[in-house]
């Protein structure tokens, strides 16, 4: 594993491919694509590239419409594309530039500026990065927040629908959250709140999306998996919990796990049927998990 951010080379010269490694690979992981359709993929191969250096000029695929492609991706949209390229009359940059690109190179290759042009998209890849992370997190807990689940929460929904999948999701409150603060103070309620949410982010899967969805209440999605499955997990949970005794205290959390139905069930539906359940589990005692009724209009 390298730290390097990564960038993609793109076209159909070797020797321009060349030249622009040679720039290059002393400061940045690089891949390589010979053609328009390599890159379509590559782009969208971890580790995705931070950055696109996109010949214009190719057969089959010229690099105009693999920007576009680019560009209309969802999972690829976000990479900064440069165009380099012998043609410099400023219709064709400014028509690069309306495509999405953010700079525009012109060849022959000039070390110092590609150099200097690539470091900077790269700094603000970096930058744009960074906020996205902290705009999606959590700060306190580093767990997904609550804007980024509800979003997360319909993809997910929509692609288990779509494969015919199971979908649960599980909602924990703290118990007696309160006193924790009122008793050791507010500082002593973030270190247990850290280390609960450390629990629940360890123990869950690749797609799963583990979020604080408030104060001390938490959410997390669980793809491919069952009401029985979830329950077993939040079961599992809620016994780690009660181990846990984060900073010297111990605490006990409320679950509720229900599984999406099939039939066209939105998330607040979903997730107004867990809290529910957990509402239930804090009734009948707390530090236990409740499953949702089938459906909160029929009073089960
Ligand atoms: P219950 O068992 O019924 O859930 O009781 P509770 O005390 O956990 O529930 P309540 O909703 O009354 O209290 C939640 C508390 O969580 C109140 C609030 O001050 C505290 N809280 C919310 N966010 C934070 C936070 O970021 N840090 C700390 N330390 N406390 C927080
Ligand atoms: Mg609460
Ligand atoms: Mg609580």
């Amino acid at each position: 594993m390298t730290d390097l951010p990564t960038i993609l080379i793109v076209d159909d010269s070797r020797t321009n491919i060349q030249l622009l490694a040679g720039c290059l690979k002393k400061d940045y992981q690089l891949k390589i694509a010979m053609n328009g359709q390599r890159c379509l993929e590559l782009a969208q191969a971890s580790p995705q590239p931070d950055l696109i250096l996109l010949d214009v000029v190719m057969p089959e695929m010229d690099g105009y419409e693999v920007c576009k492609r680019l560009k209309a991706n969802p999972l690829t949209q976000h990479i900064p594309i440069i165009f380099v390229t012998g043609r410099d009359s400023d219709d064709e940059e400014e028509y690069g530039l309306q495509l999405g690109a953010v700079d525009y190179i012109t060849k022959p290759i000039r070390p110092a500026i590609v150099t200097a042009r690539v470091y900077t998209q790269i700094m603000l890849k970096q930058k744009s990065d960074e906020l996205r992370n902290m705009a999606l997190h959590d700060q306190l807990t580093q767990l997904y927040n609550r804007h980024f689940l509800l979003e997360a929460a319909n993809q997910k929904i929509a692609e288990s629908v779509r494969h015919n999948n199971s979908l649960s999701i599980l909602m924990m409150d703290i118990d007696h959250f309160k006193q924790v603060n009122d008793q050791f103070g507010h500082q002593a309620g973030d270190g247990v709140l850290q280390a609960v949410a450390h629990v629940l982010a360890q123990s869950n899967r690749k797609g799963d999306v583990v979020a604080r969805f408030g104060g001390e209440e938490f959410v997390a999605i669980f793809e491919h998996c069952s009401i029985d499955s979830a329950e077993a997990k939040a079961e599992m949970l809620r016994d780690k919990i009660e181990q846990l005794m984060p900073v010297g205290i111990h605490v006990t959390g409320s679950f509720g796990v229900a599984e999406l139905r099939p039939d066209e069930e939105n998330f607040e539906q979903l997730l107004a049927r867990a809290d529910e359940a957990v509402y239930r589990a804090k009734e009948m005692g707390r530090n236990r998990v409740e499953r949702a009724a089938i459906d909160l209009s029929c009073g089960e």
